[in-house]
């Protein structure tokens, strides 16, 4: 994520400012030009009470309608259910607000964000499982998210039963996403299946059966050797999705180290590559490890001197390397993105708050 500035008085605010605590101006993000800008004069997404939306519509956009981020909502609970207080309103804007930052780092790194609207594209249906059981996961473009999920208490429940070291709504939106950009980026070129199927396996393989196969006896041992997470194990799918995911982890993170100019003593720090959200085919992925991995171990240790767990607990062995690469050379080779703000180079200096 980048900082972002109050345009009114240059005082840092955040991807979710609504108005600024220095100066009092109203502010939204406006899809369109990537920045936090002053909604005056601007309409705000239809959402922006039921979802806690602060996204503005660009120019021109149905004035009554959805910015883009909540269009890609194909279902959610009824409207009596997400009250001020509510456990589901309360998760569902939760959701809605980790799904901003996921739509944010698509737009970053020019991946296509097409509302499926009855066509291929991507859509969220993010359902309560307080009336019928909710099974988070994606089909053909559709991510399902259990909005229990976004109750900590119930989360965290699952991640100790799972035995997960990291478990976030954010972390869903990023794996389940995953998998419809599989049908994006890999499936339908024959070269970026073979190169998948040579690091990931063949996906072939029959998914339900794997699936059971990996719940009744556990990840193989030795999986840290080859795999990201103990669940990567389950089937090449779910690999994939799982490398998908860190490598959106470790980009975004990156950008939001250093957009705030933080800089880990490593043994070579490239602040323009940790910020730019574009990249060339020739920026390797072991390029951004460099910068990553010092970093990750100052923000663990800085969590530890704050008693909480590590921010990342994971191991990066260097066939999981070679996966992100695969997925890091999928997405730079699309080309610049269509609004590419926010590099180092070409964005104004973060002011002094
Ligand atoms: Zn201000
Ligand atoms: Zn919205
Ligand atoms: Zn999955």
């Amino acid at each position: 994520m980048r900082a972002f500035a109050c345009p009114g008085c240059g005082q840092l605010v955040p991807f979710e400012a609504v108005t600024c605590l220095v100066c009092g101006t109203s502010l939204g993000f406006a899809p369109d030009t990537g920045e936090i800008v002053a909604s005056a004069g601007r309409v705000p997404c239809a959402n922006a009470v039921r979802a806690g939306c602060n996204w503005l519509l660009a120019p021109g956009e149905d004035p009554g309608g959805l910015c883009l981020s909540c269009r890609l909502t194909r279902t959610r609970p009824h409207d009596a259910d997400l009250t001020a207080g509510s456990l589901t309103g309360e998760a569902f804007r939760a959701a809605e607000g980790a799904k901003r930052r996921l739509v944010f780092q698509f737009l970053e790194l020019g991946l296509p964000v097409v509302p499926s609207g009855g066509k291929p594209g991507l859509a969220f249906d993010l359902l309560s499982s307080a009336e019928e059981p909710v099974v988070t996961g994606h089909a053909d473009g559709v991510v399902t998210i259990d909005l229990a999920e976004g109750d900590d208490a119930h989360r965290e429940q699952m991640r100790r039963e799972l035995g997960e070291p990291y478990r976030t709504m954010l972390g869903h939106l990023r794996h389940e996403s995953g998998h419809y950009f599989w049908t994006v980026l890999v499936e339908p070129d024959p070269q970026a299946r073979t190169s998948f199927r040579a690091l990931f396996g063949d996906e072939r393989a029959d998914y339900a059966e794997a699936l059971r196969h990996h719940y009744e006896g556990g990840p193989p041992a030795e999986w840290v050797s080859r795999y990201v997470s103990a669940y990567a194990t389950a089937h090449p799918w779910e690999d994939w999705a799982e490398a998908f995911a860190h490598y959106l982890h470790i980009r975004d993170t990156l950008q939001t180290a250093a957009s705030f100019g933080i800089l880990v003593t490593g043994p070579r720090l490239e602040p323009e590559l940790m910020a730019a959200p574009h990249l060339e085919p020739d920026d390797r992925v072991e390029d951004i490890l460099d910068d990553w991995l010092p970093l990750t171990y100052a923000l663990n240790a800085v969590n530890r001197s704050m008693g909480r767990d590590d921010l990342y607990p994971f191991v990066l062995s260097p066939a999981v390397v070679a996966k992100l690469g695969f997925v890091h050379q999928l997405i730079v080779s699309r080309g610049t993105p269509p609004n590419p703000r926010g590099s180092v180079k070409g964005s104004r200096p973060l002011p002094v708050p």
